[in-house]
């Protein structure tokens, strides 16, 4: 009987695996298309100190505008990028434009940095830290206004080419973060030995406070025994703000703050930052 069922259940789910196949196929055809014909942007969402709000960065985070589907989030299309390879010159598309832009802005005097996401395809390919210092050479922008976020599970396997990488980036100045932390079993040993600039708190985490707060306690405290910058991500109430200003957090990405947006509305936002500024002195 269980050689029919397993008949019977191939022949039920044969037609819908062919349709998700087939739907794949589609979406890496039309993702190739829009490489071609300029349909990502890169929106940017603001970093800002805990201290006093002001804006110290922002995160680079890519869109797709299908041409009939509309924006699509990443979360939505990044995975098929990652296991069709594409992500490779999307990554490369993403990093460029990030530059170019943080170049304008730091031009008009704005002090800020970029971070912007690296996959784990990228990180495993031999010239990719040679290709990030070709972009920051070619885009004029110095080393260490660039930050590359990482994830923990894709600094897990101690490879050589991950390390000759790792190396190569921190010493051309650039700095890395772990991303989504919290979210996954960390490797506390791994992390010692791995060199990390900053640790990104998840915002499953910061969704919790300021009423569950133990688990969150516990990952600040790693990350501050860890001597390494503190962000924390997905604030979206003055109260969360709070509680991660209390618990010493250096600074905040939330939707309290500003939502990822077009680089054309990040500079109205630069602007009128700017000039609350120059009313503050003058007052
Ligand atoms: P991430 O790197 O953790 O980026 C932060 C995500 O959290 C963004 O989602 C942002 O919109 C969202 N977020 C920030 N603050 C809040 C908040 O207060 N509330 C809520 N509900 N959400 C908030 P987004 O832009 O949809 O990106 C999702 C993920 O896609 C990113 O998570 C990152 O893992 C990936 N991604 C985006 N752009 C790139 C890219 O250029 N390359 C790679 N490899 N991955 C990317
Ligand atoms: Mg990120
Ligand atoms: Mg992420
Ligand atoms: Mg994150």
């Amino acid at each position: 009987e269980a050689k029919g069922a397993g008949r019977n259940a191939l022949r039920i789910f044969r037609p819908q695996m062919q349709s998700a196949f087939e739907e794949r196929l589609t979406m890496a055809a039309d993702l190739r298309q829009s490489m071609e014909e300029n349909h990502f942007e890169v929106y940017y969402q603001p970093r800002v100190s805990t201290r006093d709000h002001a804006i110290v960065g922002a995160e680079a985070l890519l869109r797709w505008n299908h041409p009939r589907r509309g924006m699509v989030p990443p979360n939505q299309f990044i995975p098929l990028c990652e296991e069709t390879g594409l992500i490779r010159g999307l990554g490369l598309f993403v990093l460029t434009a990030a530059l170019r832009q943080l170049h304008q802005w730091q031009q008009a005097g704005h002090r800020m940095s970029m971070s912007v996401n690296v996959s784990q395809r990228q990180l495993a390919d031999a010239d990719f830290a040679a290709l990030v210092e070709d972009v920051l050479a070619e885009t004029e922008v110095a080393g260490p206004s660039l930050e590359l976020e990482l994830t923990e599970t894709m600094i897990l396997e101690e490879s050589p080419v991950l390390q000759a990488n790792m190396n190569r980036i921190r010493r051309a100045g650039v700095r890395l973060s772990l991303d989504d932390f919290g979210t996954g079993y960390s490797n506390l040993a791994r992390l010692r030995q791995v060199e990390i600039d900053c640790l990104k708190i998840d915002r499953s985490l910061i969704k919790t406070l300021p009423d569950n707060a133990a688990v969150t306690n516990m990952v600040v405290a790693i990350a501050r025994l860890m001597d390494v910058k503190v962000v924390a991500e997905g604030v979206e109430t003055p109260e969360q703000a709070a509680w991660v200003r209390d618990a010493h957090c250096h600074e905040i990405q939330g939707f309290l703050f500003g939502r990822p947006m077009p680089a054309a509305q990040f500079t109205a936002v630069l602007q009128r930052q700017r000039d609350g500024e120059r009313s503050e002195t003058a007052a």
